[in-house]
């Protein structure tokens, strides 16, 4: 059980480290960056690194770069890089003019290559990328030296040169940086820093017929864009030998330091790019944006709020060692900021029909219903009273248990902002299902008090038949049931009932026409946006989350 930790901003290691190197002078700016691969759409993960590149530019003096390192035209898109840039506007972060692609360093780049190469620091070498492999050894055995490792600089060079014009298939050659096989730093095994690929790039297009790899490329980006901090997950540690020889061997303009912390990760969660991608793929979810995903994108289609997502990431701090935070939390997190600010509405999931027998045909009138609880400012909205009215089935019980205080026969309750009702039969269809209800309202009671005192247990939500409207509502639930996914074989343990449709649902009118996708609470039932998939006839809406706050109480027991 991850309790939420209240962790101060300014607290946590990275920003210590900033904070003193400040003190000493090292830096007058301070300038960080967040660097996606526009590989896929960012999720929750990449919210805990931007929130914090971003979030100590604005703490300290300096800024933060937005950079993609986009150097596998293989796998990148124009959608992503378009997706990432509104996600992280979204999450409410701001790079101004710094905006960065490696590909935008591919000239420099490679006249570094050619220089390590002429320093006797690279070389061309034709072995496949299975012979490669294999023979770059174990954790306890050493590497073995290719035999291509001591061909001239001149003949490096002139393959190189080869290699990118476009002379040789994909595959065929790589360059390797000389550093050392039998290293126990396996990242110093002589590291592929150019691959053949004949490949179209969003950016270049077909000029290049090499890429850089992302160890060789990633670094250096960093030393041209000045970056002062260059912060990542904790599994790149064991890269920082190898970016700094880079830094040591190249003539760049500023000498980066690396900091790792640990990566998100959260129950009931898988959060690779790999396997996001093929959930999209293989159709599992509805897209990216299937608020299902852990993806910022499905996360904002499913209402929650950004200003939840930056919360959660506070709380959960940033840290050395690895951990798996309570998806629970973030839960807590959506919640509390959901309660605090989206308006109070009725809808009903699933229908019951109610007859008020005793309530004048043709009448209607209409009642004073409170928009938020806590925030009188957010006003009031009338809602119509009338003869036929829709409940929640499971508010109604024809053989209650004896802890049943909702409606049953003979039973009172109090409709929200209305009346207090009394069931007086009930009606089934062929099945023997309850269908409709027969009741009797007090009309003395209107608002939802008794003037002789007399109390109800129960307070339900309602909708006046006339003039509610029908709704989809979908419900979510944990994509995965199993609180650790396993990433390697993951459909299996994916949730068949991830996904609710409730087709016969009903909501106010109001609610209804409105086209706002500001998320709203439906009373008793969670808060719920109107989604992208709403037609002019029927409007869909999305449970954002349900009210019961499971992890608070677990918590609260200790
Ligand atoms: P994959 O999901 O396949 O591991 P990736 O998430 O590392 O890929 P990048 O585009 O390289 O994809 O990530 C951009 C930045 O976000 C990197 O600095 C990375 O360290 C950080 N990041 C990625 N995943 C997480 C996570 N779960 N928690 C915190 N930071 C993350
Ligand atoms: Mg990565």
């Amino acid at each position: 059980m991850t309790e939420p930790v209240a962790t101060e901003v300014g607290r946590d290691f990275i920003r210590d480290i900033i904070q003193a190197d400040l003190d000493q002078g090292k830096y007058r700016e301070i300038v960080t960056r967040f660097p996606p691969e526009p590989n896929g759409y960012l999720h929750i993960g990449h919210a805990k690194s931007i929130a914090l590149n971003f979030g100590i530019a604005q703490e300290f003096p300096g800024r933060c770069h937005l950079r993609f390192d986009d150097t596998n035209p293989v796998k990148e898109e124009q959608e992503y890089i378009d997706s990432i840039q509104a996600d992280v506007r979204w999450l409410g972060f701001d790079w101004g003019k710094n905006l960065f692609f490696a590909s935008d360093y591919f000239e420099r780049l490679y006249e570094w290559a050619e220089q390590l190469i002429r320093d006797g620091l690279a070389y061309v070498d034709d072995q496949t990328q299975e012979e490669i492999r294999t023979s770059r050894g174990t954790l306890t055995e050493p590497g073995k030296n290719s035999p291509f490792r001591d061909r001239s600089v001149d003949e490096n060079l002139g393959l190189f040169r080869r290699m990118k014009a476009g002379e040789f298939p994909n595959g065929a050659r790589v360059l390797r940086a000389k550093i050392d096989m039998a290293a126990g730093n396996i990242n110093l095994r002589d590291p592929v820093l150019y691959r053949i690929l004949h490949a179209h790039h969003p950016r270049t297009g077909t000029k290049w017929s090499i890429y850089p790899s992302y160890d060789y490329a990633h670094g250096q980006s960093d030393a041209i864009e000045g970056i002062t901090h260059s912060i990542c997950t904790l599994e790149f540690e064991d890269h920082r030998p190898l970016y700094d020889w880079f830094i040591e061997k190249l003539p760049v303009p500023s000498q980066p330091h690396q900091y790792e912390f640990a990566r998100l990760n959260l129950t009931y969660t898988l959060l690779s790019k790999r396997v996001l991608t093929q959930l999209v793929r293989d159709g599992h979810v509805a897209g990216w944006d299937d608020p299902r995903m852990p993806t910022m994108a499905g996360m904002r289609r499913r209402g929650v709020p950004p200003a939840a997502l930056r919360e959660f990431v506070k709380r959960i701090g940033v840290a050395k060692a690895n951990s798996v935070v309570d998806v629970g939390m973030l839960e807590f997190c959506i919640r509390e900021e959901l309660n605090r600010t989206s308006q109070r509405r009725m809808g009903v999931l699933r229908p019951l029909k109610v007859v008020i027998e005793n309530y004048p045909e043709g009448q209607t009138e209409e009642l004073e219903a409170i928009n938020h609880p806590d925030d009188p400012s957010a006003g009031t909205r009338k809602i119509t009273f009338g003869r036929e009215l829709y409940i929640e089935q499971d508010d109604f019980m024809e053989n209650p248990p004896k802890k049943f205080f909702r409606l049953s026969p003979g039973n009172e309750v109090r409709l929200r902002y209305a009346y207090f009702i009394k069931c007086t039969g009930v009606i089934k269809n062929d099945k023997g299902e309850v269908v409709e209800l027969r009741c009797t309202y007090d009309p003395a009671t209107k608002g939802g008090n008794a003037p002789d005192g007399r109390k109800v247990k129960a307070t339900m939500h309602w909708l006046p038949a006339a003039t509610s409207v029908p709704a989809e509502i979908r419900i979510y639930n944990q994509l995965f049931s199993n609180p650790s996914p396993d990433a390697s074989n993951f459909a299996a343990d994916l949730n068949p009932q991830s996904l609710e449709i409730l087709a016969h649902a009903r909501v106010e009118a109001s609610v209804a026409e409105s086209n706002s996708t500001e998320p709203m609470q439906f009373e008793r039932q969670g808060y719920f946006v109107r989604d992208k998939d709403s037609t002019s006839g029927k409007p869909v809406f999305s449970r954002t989350i349900g009210l019961r706050d499971t992890f608070a109480k677990e918590v609260a027991k200790g």
